[in-house]
């Protein structure tokens, strides 16, 4: 077996573990050849016996692949992978270091004086939405064309399909236009789901194609379902183009796309960025309230995420906190504690539980950073070429080299 060959067949069988354990496989997507289906992977595996194989492959990679982009990325990916085995099966690991080990990105907490801040930036753009004080202001604003259950669900069905299909367009526009090259894009589906952890969830199907999932038990409004439809399409978009690459270079790896590395550090960077590399429209006041409201909800709730995992304080402090410092309602409180709790509720790990940072820290700290600078040196097409044409440039490993050209 070849060291790419490898790559695939360990993280199906990591995949067979964590699903085992937390009822959530670590593999995202598979669209490779029948052969490495990670469904037909050997499912009771010993932990100890995919180490051996993670570090053999280690070995592999190094004698056989010379695109050092491509031999960091599968590297950190499978450094990941071992992390994740560490985890589940019961080693001593703290919560940051999980966190680190896993995307390769530092844990930290957000100081109150930096929530103040945001804060009193959310304060100013509200001053004249209506309420007496920012609490009230903030529940009008969300409750504003809010949506949930079954009106939820007949709207996904109807308008959003529509939504997805112009966003589509937007990226063909604004983005394939800019770069000069295209790729397959068979579409999206919409389809409502019940008692998941997420609010929203992009399945790439392979064949370009993807299941787009929104949980109805969340409440949405207008711009929150906006966002959400923006965040889910834009990692339809980079799983087609991924899936381009493999069918073009035959790199078997690009044919997984696993969970807890660092590959979703950029991922979900890139998904929360996908209204700026769109150039959707600032100045409706209501996306300058989301631009200050979003930090501030992501920033509590990797403090809470902390809270609970670190620092082991009660689901009744994370709830107290995201709802006082993170302006939530108690259910939007509630709901968010079932993504960063340490156990779901049937009483098994969250494997979800360290995901939190992946969304802030790749926005702020890797993937706006460098598409502003960009956008500022008149260098966009290179730059979304990179984002898209080069799947290896997506990690948190590697991100930073493959933008030294800049
Ligand atoms: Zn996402």
């Amino acid at each position: 077996m070849n060291a790419a060959e490898r790559f695939v067949k360990i993280t199906g069988e990591v995949g067979a573990y964590t699903e085992r354990l937390t009822g959530v496989s670590v593999v995202d997507a598979y669209f490779g050849p029948e052969e490495f289906n990670p469904r037909t992977s050997e499912k009771e595996k010993p932990v100890s016996d995919i180490v051996h194989d993670i570090h053999l492959a280690l070995d592999a990679l190094r004698d056989e692949i010379d695109d050092t982009l491509r031999l960091e990325f599968m590297m950190g990916e499978l450094h990941s992978l071992n992390v994740i085995l560490d985890w589940l099966d019961g080693k001593e690991i703290s919560y940051s270091e999980l966190v680190e080990g896993l995307f390769h990105i530092s844990m930290e907490k957000f100081s109150e004086h930096e929530i103040d801040k945001n804060i009193e930036t959310l304060s100013d753009v509200m001053e004249n939405f209506p309420g007496k004080d920012l609490q009230e202001k903030i529940d009008n604003f969300g409750k504003e064309g809010e949506v949930t259950g079954d009106s939820l669900q007949k709207l996904l069905e109807t308008e959003l399909q529509q939504r997805g299909i112009e966003i589509g367009q937007e990226f063909r526009d604004k983005i394939y236009a800019v770069i000069g090259a295209s790729v397959p894009d068979m579409g999206v589906q919409y389809e409502a789901v019940r008692n998941q952890p997420w609010g929203g969830y992009n399945w790439y199907l392979g064949g370009f194609k993807s299941l787009n999932q929104f949980n109805i038990d969340r409440k949405f409004n207008r711009d929150t379902l906006q966002a959400t439809i923006y965040h889910e399409y834009e990692h339809h978009v980079s799983n087609l183009w991924r899936e381009k690459a493999y069918l073009k270079t035959g790199n078997l790896e690009l044919s997984i796309v696993p969970l807890h590395t660092g590959r979703c550090v950029i991922s979900e960077g890139t998904a929360d960025t996908a209204k700026e590399f769109l150039g959707v429209s600032e100045d409706d006041p209501r996306i300058l309230v989301l631009n200050a409201l979003n930090p501030l909800r992501r920033m509590t709730q990797i403090n809470a995420a902390i809270l609970l995992n670190d620092e082991r304080k009660s689901v009744e402090e994370a709830i107290d906190y995201l709802q006082n410092r993170g302006y939530r309602s108690r259910e939007s409180a509630e709901a968010s504690i079932d993504f960063i709790s340490p156990t779901n509720k049937e009483g098994k790990i969250n494997f979800f539980a360290p995901y939190i940072f992946t969304y802030f820290i790749g926005r702020t700290n890797f993937v706006y950073p460098t598409f502003l600078k960009a956008s500022q040196k008149d260098l966009l097409p290179d730059f979304f070429k990179t984002v898209y044409m080069n799947p290896y440039s997506g990690s948190s490993v590697t991100w930073n080299k493959a933008f030294e050209w800049m």
